[in-house]
């Protein structure tokens, strides 16, 4: 993608200017590398800008033709940063489908959940993206995401209760117009 980080060169002089306007001295010894590892952590968590959720859904498990009951995926890591603070969102997701001849791999699932959760978010459209991917690329006849979540720039603020999960779903295909269906996928997700 053309606006990924890898793009731009290098530089920690931002990082820098941004210890001093927070208050700090850049130069003191705690901080001296600081702007390094600011730029790889940051890195890393943004690497989602640089993946393709297609490429990740497009080699499928054997012995799927027969099955077309709900498959549901609970405790799906979630890590995150929202874009209005910079500041981490973290929960687990619950990934429930149902095949149309494809089925991937549980490792999958967790690593479409990070394309979307390592980019700066809202924790409505992480939910969405990831169900749209999941629709856009498995076909399946039904697809549900349920995310719960703990925001740090909501609780460092007294904004929530500490603890305090936030909940976002989205339910599309099947889920969305078989009620049957959704209640059994509901049941299916329980919270930790
Ligand atoms: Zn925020």
């Amino acid at each position: 993608m053309s606006d990924s980080r890898e793009d731009r060169p290098f530089d920690t002089v931002d990082w820098r200017r941004l210890l001093s306007s927070l208050g700090d001295d850049p130069d003191r010894p705690g901080l001296r590398d600081t702007p390094r590892r600011l730029e790889r952590a940051w890195q890393h968590w943004m690497s989602g800008y640089k993946q393709d959720p297609a490429e990740l859904l497009t080699v499928f498990e054997d012995g799927a033709e027969e099955y077309n009951e709900l498959i549901v995926v609970r405790g799906i890591p979630v890590y995150s940063h929202c874009e209005h603070h910079l500041a981490p969102f973290f929960g687990t997701a619950t990934i429930g489908y149902v095949p149309n001849q494809r089925i991937v791999g549980l490792s999958k699932l967790t690593r479409v959940v990070d394309v979307f959760a390592k980019r700066l978010q809202v924790q409505e459209r992480l939910t969405r993206q990831i169900a749209d991917a999941m629709m856009t690329h498995l076909d399946p006849i039904a697809v549900g995401v349920i995310i719960r979540c703990r925001h740090l720039c909501m609780e460092s603020r007294g904004i929530r209760a500490i603890g305090e999960e936030t909940t976002t779903s989205a339910m599309l295909g099947g889920l969305l117009t078989n009620s049957a269906l959704r209640n059994e996928f509901l049941a299916l997700d329980h919270p930790r």
